[in-house]
């Protein structure tokens, strides 16, 4: 129970990112040659330049960064900004400090000759927020543009899953050489300000900044406690595109967004494996695309109502208080946590959905025959699982929800029926 002060004294060159590679400090330069310095690390982990007991279940409580640099360079980090100090030199020190819990690769820094748009945004926990966007000074006003939208992408994040957690400090945003990251507080932005930036698609709005933004609840606020629950983070931010297509530009591009997703999957290996991997060993495309398709069939499966409560309390298991500055509720969680709270609020027993959908790698297989005037649905699904899972059915264009207790149904179907199975493309399954 004693409590030990310990100064680790240390330095060195920090490594680069390697060309093509993944995680360290990215030595870019300015249009106007002046150094954009920033540095990422979630993979190969914060030990790769500050000296950290480096687990995710065990966050620092709070952190305080001191960065010198030459003039005319600015320090965007995470938390609040408490001071800067000019040397005679003409170097300056910048002083942050985070209030609330952090990932350890959530620490990041962003050095260029950045300006700063800022902004107070209303939290729905009553509180105004701080925000700051940096950017570089030959993107200052595509990046004025930019923000109303990047704010309303806060506001959905909030509809949806409860307040922004960091107020305390602020909401950060810096212009980054690389695509993003979900740094806490200071979201790394490499989009250029395209809605096709990440991975090709017309998302119809910023979804780089959206994804990252959603990380701030789903990855920061609430993280895993080990890496094989890696989707916990990607597959609930990759949600949030559709699920922000939906509210704010209707049903039918987050469908088409959805279908989309279901083209990215491998299906290798189980998106939350029970053995214990390393963070790379996790990383996959799956834990995105299939995460997030996954979560689209729970809702369709409980419903939105019970979806949606399962969404909040998943940020909040209980509600934040109104009014108290920030709503930080950091903690670490598991999949079987997830699956828990889904039985809970859904008041039925979901094991087996998780069971085939999170912890196979296969996915499980419709096989639907017609004969005469009869329709009958079976799921084959990897080791015999149990898999009671409904399916919508269009008969003649009229859509009706049908139940496979036990994995199978038959229903009467007139002869010329057309059939369509699963029209708005609910249900995960392996597709021919
Ligand atoms: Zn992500």
């Amino acid at each position: 129970g004693e409590s030990l002060a310990v100064e680790v004294v240390y330095e060195g060159q920090p490594r680069a990112v390697p060309p093509g590679g993944f995680d360290g400090f990215i030595w870019a330069r300015t249009e106007d040659g002046h150094p954009w310095i920033t540095v990422s690390c979630e993979l190969f982990g914060a030990d790769l330049w500050w000296p950290t007991k480096d687990h995710l279940a065990d966050e620092p409580d709070s952190m305080a960064l001191h960065i010198r640099v030459p003039q005319p360079l600015f320090v965007a980090a995470n938390g609040r900004l408490r001071g800067s100090f000019r040397d005679p030199d003409g170097w300056t020190e910048y002083d942050w400090f985070v209030s609330t819990p952090i990932n350890t690769y959530g620490v990041s820094l962003n050095i260029a000759p950045y300006r700063e748009i800022t902004a107070s945004y209303p939290s729905l926990d009553g509180d105004s927020v701080a925000v700051s966007f940096w950017v570089l000074p030959e993107n200052l006003s595509q990046a004025r543009r930019a923000l109303p939208a990047f704010l309303d992408h806060v506001r959905h994040m909030e509809e949806i899953a409860g307040p922004y957690p960091f107020g305390a400090d602020k909401y950060g945003i810096a212009e980054t050489p690389y695509l993003g990251m979900e740094h806490q507080t200071i979201i790394a932005y490499g989009a250029g300000y395209r809605n096709d930036a990440m991975v090709g698609i017309d998302w119809g709005f910023d979804a780089l900044h959206q994804h990252e933004l959603a990380h701030e609840w789903f990855g920061n606020q609430v993280t895993p406690r080990e890496w094989q629950d890696l989707w916990l983070n990607e597959g609930f931010a990759q949600y949030a595109q559709p699920l922000y297509a939906e509210s704010r530009l209707g049903q039918e591009k987050a469908r088409e967004l959805l279908a989309i997703y279901r083209r990215f999957l491998a299906n290798r290996q189980p998106v939350a494996p029970r053995e214990v991997l390393t963070s790379v060993q996790a990383y996959t495309n799956d834990i995105y695309f299939k995460g997030a398709l996954v979560l689209h069939s729970l809702r369709y499966l409980v419903g939105d109502n019970a979806f949606f409560e399962m969404l909040r309390r998943w940020t909040y298991p209980e509600s934040p208080v109104s009014g108290e500055r920030g709503s930080c509720r950091c903690r670490s969680v598991t999949t079987d946590e997830l699956v828990a709270l889904a039985s809970e609020v859904a008041q039925r027993e979901l094991d087996w959905f998780f069971e085939v959908y999170v912890r196979q790698a296969e996915l499980p297989r419709l096989a639907v025959g017609r004969a005469d005037s009869v329709l009958t649905l079976r799921w084959d699904v990897p080791a015999g699982l149990p898999f009671p899972m409904p399916v919508d059915v269009a008969i003649d264009g009229d859509v009706r929800r049908v139940e496979l207790p036990g994995g199978h149904a038959r229903i009467a179907v007139g002869r010329a029926a057309a059939i369509a199975i699963d029209p708005n493309g609910w249900v995960l399954r392996s597709e021919p």
